[in-house]
């Protein structure tokens, strides 16, 4: 709480009361502090990988050049790590689009036994690699949602490429349809690692992730679940995470039966 104190005077100048002016900066004040924090983490995100690729570089020119082999194993660690940047400021460049409300939806019926169906059908081959069953089971009826494309199925594959991440080999991951009066919905489970109960809230922030190294070295920026979120609200929906840890988790999409009005693109 901030206050500010104003003396007010009467004619004969002198000091009559006091108008006091109390404050409350708490949302204003988190606000700060969250700006704050996304810039300190965009600043090390991005140093992280540029240090590497000056020490690599330097190497390089201090004659380790020389050797084809060492020189090929250091440009390709170069290349990675300019990959990975690459990676940052795209999915930085979409969240500050929608933070601008620039992002507009490309909005068909997308019949989503069929989409899913062809959704696990190109990630079964990195599921197999690592031993993973994954699979989905078709729903009694036709699920029609109305939605983007490109979009939705950014936000099937983050959240199936993040169950395979985050669970071992022969892990299962399941893939499935409810629905109920309002929303359609398509959970995702897997039979992971689990999100401890106090991080659970926290995985759709901007760079939170429960085991920054781990997380990391698996290739991931830390804001592709910030992006589904922003995703499944601009169709009118949302994302929420169910989990237990040591166990698995569930992701589960809810995408509003009757049409909302949406941002879309002019046709
Ligand atoms: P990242 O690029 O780190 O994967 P995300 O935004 O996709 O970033 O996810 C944020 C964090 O949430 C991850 O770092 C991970 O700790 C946690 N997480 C996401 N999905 C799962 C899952 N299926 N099982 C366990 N942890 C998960």
């Amino acid at each position: 709480i901030s206050a500010t104190f104003t003396p007010y005077y009467n004619a004969a100048g002198q000091i009559e009361g006091l108008v006091v002016v109390l404050q409350d900066i708490t949302e204003q004040k988190k606000l700060d502090d969250m700006r704050k924090e996304f810039v300190a983490n965009v600043s090390h995100e991005l140093r992280t990988p540029l240090t590497t690729v000056k020490s690599y570089t330097e190497t390089l020119m201090d004659g380790a050049m020389d050797d084809k082999e060492i020189a090929m194993e250091f440009l390709g660690i170069i290349d990675s790590e300019a990959d990975r940047m690459a990676f940052l400021v795209r999915d930085l460049l979409q969240l500050s689009r929608f933070d601008n409300k620039q992002v507009l939806l490309d909005i068909t019926d997308i019949e989503m036994n069929e989409f899913l169906y062809l959704t696990v059908k190109q990630n079964k081959i990195h599921a197999e690699g690592k031993h993973q069953q994954l699979s989905f089971e078709s729903y009694e009826k036709d699920v029609v949602i109305h939605g983007d494309r490109d979009r939705v199925g950014q936000v099937v594959n983050n959240i199936v490429t993040n169950a395979m991440k985050y669970s071992l080999e022969q892990a299962s991951i399941k893939i499935y349809i409810t629905e109920d009066d309002i929303y359609y919905k398509i959970s995702v489970k897997d039979t992971g690692m689990g999100i401890a109960r106090e991080d659970l809230p926290r995985i759709f922030e901007r760079f939170y992730r429960v085991d920054k190294a781990r997380s990391r070295a698996m290739g991931g920026t830390g804001l592709g679940l910030a992006i589904a979120k922003e995703i499944m609200e601009s169709h009118g929906g949302k994302l929420t995470a169910e989990s237990e840890y040591g166990k698995g988790t569930t992701m589960t999409m809810w995408f509003p039966k009757k049409p909302p009005e949406l941002p879309c693109k002019e046709v």
